[in-house]
């Protein structure tokens, strides 16, 4: 990869609006936990060459990274600690604003629901100290856990956004898309508009016409991935009309789509369409701990498939300011300080 442009990438400041906290978690997190974990019977030097030996994941090795992080995120401190390493990465990586996603969850014995979502808010509202970064938390229904969980989570979700306004904004509908019907969690996702969240619905992930109308039809803030909607990739011209027409803007992780196998490879990754004609995106990670990349290899990605020069770039990380569910006045900081940066660079010429 040319590395002007990737230094360039590093550089820019970004907005992360697709990014699961647990998927998010680095190698580097990950080792730590291995050697503080306190969990008799789990041989951590397996997890330790498990997790060192293979940097370049089969989705059948990030699968299991998955099933690794769930058994290792058990306690209200490891939430703590998970959360802020995640963010300090993010901000490491020349990101200015954070939308973390994450389904509450509970852990026999060790934690509640209301404990993890405290754990990962305490963290957010710490990180306002640390770094340069405004960080905001995304609730996540989990499709495959039902509609009693997604009813009980949205409770907790109303609950936690009272107490912490400036915090918790938003509520994600995500999960296995073979598993559950769309049907039963419309009420639970009008419930949430009503409240007063924004919503940011994983779409179209697999093709499924009806589901995908049902779900443009809520009018959410937001949509995740939104893959088998053009006709190309198993949608329909109606499907692709219909989206196009609702100006929705679409989430877009590139090398998540990829490792999954739900893009055949980057070439052929419907930000090309949707750039094309000038479709509201946002370019995300997903889950960049488990798919070894970072917000900068994304736009770098991007750039490099799509020919996109360092002023597109630029342009596509300001007009994602638009997406983000922040405060109007939290958008005209962001928009301030992409602008000075770019005044910054141009004024000194040379990007290096
Ligand atoms: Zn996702």
């Amino acid at each position: 990869m040319d590395n002007s442009t990737l230094s360039f990438c590093k550089k820019l400041p970004k907005l992360e609006l697709h990014a699961h906290l647990n998927g998010s978690i680095s190698d580097k997190t990950l080792l730590e936990l291995s050697q503080t974990l306190d969990n008799k019977g789990t041989n951590y030097d397996n997890i330790k060459q498990f997790i060192m030996g293979c940097k370049d994941r089969s989705l059948e090795e990030c699968f299991k990274m998955f099933s690794l992080i769930h058994s290792m995120t058990v306690s209200a401190s490891i939430i703590r600690k998970v959360t802020k390493d995640v963010i300090e990465d993010f901000a490491g990586d020349g990101v200015v604003y954070l939308e973390l996603r994450s389904t509450p969850r509970q852990v026999e014995g060790s934690m509640t629901k209301n404990e993890y979502m405290d754990a990962i808010i305490e963290s957010i509202r710490e990180s306002k100290e640390l770094y340069p970064i405004i960080v905001k938390l995304i609730v996540s229904i989990d499709r495959k856990s039902g509609v009693t969980e997604a009813e009980e989570n949205l409770e907790l979700a109303i609950q936690a956004k009272e107490a912490n306004p400036d915090i918790v904004l938003g509520i994600d509908f995500s999960g296995n898309p073979a598993i559950g019907e769309i049907d039963d969690f419309i009420p639970v996702l009008q419930c949430a508009q009503k409240s007063g969240f924004s919503l940011a619905i994983h779409c179209a992930e697999v093709p499924c016409e009806l589901e995908t109308k049902k779900i443009l039809q809520l009018n959410p803030e937001r949509l995740g991935h939104a893959t088998c909607i053009h006709p190309d990739a198993g949608g329909s011209d109606e499907l692709w009309k219909t989206l196009i027409e609702s100006k929705i803007p679409v989430e877009l992780c590139l090398t998540s789509n990829v490792k999954t196998s739900t893009v055949k490879d980057y070439r052929n990754h419907h930000f090309d369409h949707l750039y094309k004609i000038g479709h509201p995106i946002v370019l995300g990670t997903d889950d960049k701990g488990v798919f070894s990349t970072s917000l900068s290899d994304e736009y770098c990605i991007a750039a490099k498939t799509f020919e996109l020069d360092n002023d597109q770039l630029w342009q596509l990380s300001y007009d994602s300011i638009n997406y983000a569910f922040a405060s109007e006045y939290e958008k005209e900081k962001l928009q301030k300080i992409l602008k000075d940066w770019k005044q910054n660079i141009t004024g000194n010429s040379k990007i290096d």
